[in-house]
């Protein structure tokens, strides 16, 4: 099965890709983990992508395209794959087809501006797991360490006022295209991201079945 979730930073998209990796055998590829990696590891890549993703801008498409393209075709995705945070652009999205074919879903998960800027000021997200929580609304049971796996929580660099606001904006204008796109081809499932986790989780999960019949 092959599967992307979009939606503007905030919506949930972390949360709800490793509800999906504990039902179905899919390899995970969040394309912002990889690029924070290169950052971490100061690589060439690194060094010419983390200006542009600490201000909230998107890289190429041509650069992300590559990296996907290589990422799916390890031997991981033989059995399909989560995208999340990949495609972003129409063009991505395109170039996605392309390398993979057809997906089973799109899945768009839908937040207001206003709670997304909320849940990104306060987000903390382990260094380890991935896991989010936020300082007010999901604190852990013990600060600044994950209930999951015990490792150090940290603030990414590009969860500010600033830098979300022109990341809700890139979202906007580059992204929320997408929409349409995928709905014309009939594999989009739009999904309320304001629920709670559980929620939203069970909304995709019947979003995939009726899409899977049809
Ligand atoms: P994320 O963790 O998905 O919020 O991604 C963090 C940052 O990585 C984004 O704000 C972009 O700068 C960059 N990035 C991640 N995925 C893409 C993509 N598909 N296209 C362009 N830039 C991306």
């Amino acid at each position: 099965m092959k599967l992307v979730l979009i939606g503007a930073p905030g919506a949930g998209k972390g949360t709800q890709a490793r509800k999906l990796l504990q039902k179905y055998d899919l390899a995970y590829i969040a394309t912002g983990d990889i690029l924070r990696e290169e950052v971490a590891q100061n690589t060439d890549l690194g060094r010419q992508v983390q200006e542009i993703m600490h201000t909230g801008g998107l890289v190429s498409d041509q650069l992300i395209i590559q990296i996907v393209g290589h990422r799916i075709q390890k031997e991981d995705c033989k059995h399909g794959f989560i995208l999340d945070g990949f495609p972003r652009t129409v063009v991505q999205a395109q170039e996605l087809e392309k390398l993979a074919g057809a997906l089973d879903a799109a899945i768009y998960l839908q937040v207001s501006d206003a709670v997304l800027l909320q849940r990104l000021c306060g987000r903390q997200t382990c260094s380890h797991c991935g896991a989010t929580y936020h300082q007010t609304a999901l604190p852990p049971q013990v600060n600044g360490i994950c209930d999951e796996c015990g490792h150090p929580l940290m603030q990414r660099k590009d969860d500010t006022v600033e830098a979300g606001s022109v990341r809700l904006a890139t979202f906007h204008s580059q992204s929320a295209p997408l929409e349409a796109y995928y709905a014309e081809k009939g594999h989009l499932i739009t999904v309320d991201g304001l629920q709670d986790a559980d929620t939203v989780f069970h909304d995709i999960e019947q979003g995939i079945e009726r899409l899977i019949a049809n």
